[in-house]
């Protein structure tokens, strides 16, 4: 077993049933959900943080937002509106060293976050 959470999951380490994946994300709904809809969307590969990409990464990215407008309009989340964050560090609230993207939607967003 890796010492990493996700990295377990996306080996198919913890049985979570994936929403979507593909050879460079998986998807999968969140534990503690916090919205109707609540996806991580999660690079295969480990990278610690957002401050840890580099620009080899740029077209990852590029792909994670292209895979969450997708799975906004799969939802049907798209037409009222989401969210997608990011937790960077302690204090930005990351809790998994994994980067991943939260999905959020099916209810209305509160400004400032928590
Ligand atoms: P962060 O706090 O790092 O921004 O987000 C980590 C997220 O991972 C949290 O929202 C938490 O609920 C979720 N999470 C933690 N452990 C597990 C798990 O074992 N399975 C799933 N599906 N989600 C998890
Ligand atoms: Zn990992």
């Amino acid at each position: 077993m890796s010492d990493c959470l996700f990295c377990n999951i996306i080996a198919g380490k913890m049985e979570t049933e994936f929403i979507y994946e593909d050879d460079k994300v998986v998807v999968f709904a969140d534990i503690n959900s916090q919205a109707p809809v609540h996806y991580l969307i999660v690079p295969r590969k480990h990278v610690p943080t957002i401050m840890d990409l580099k620009k080899s990464d740029n077209e990852l990215v590029g792909h994670i937002y292209q895979v969450a407008t997708h799975l906004a309009e799969e939802t049907g989340i798209a037409e009222d509106g989401f969210r997608v964050v990011s937790n960077c560090g302690k204090a930005g609230g990351q809790s998994v060293f994994h980067i991943h993207f939260h999905l959020l939607g099916g209810r209305s967003m509160q400004w400032p976050p928590g």
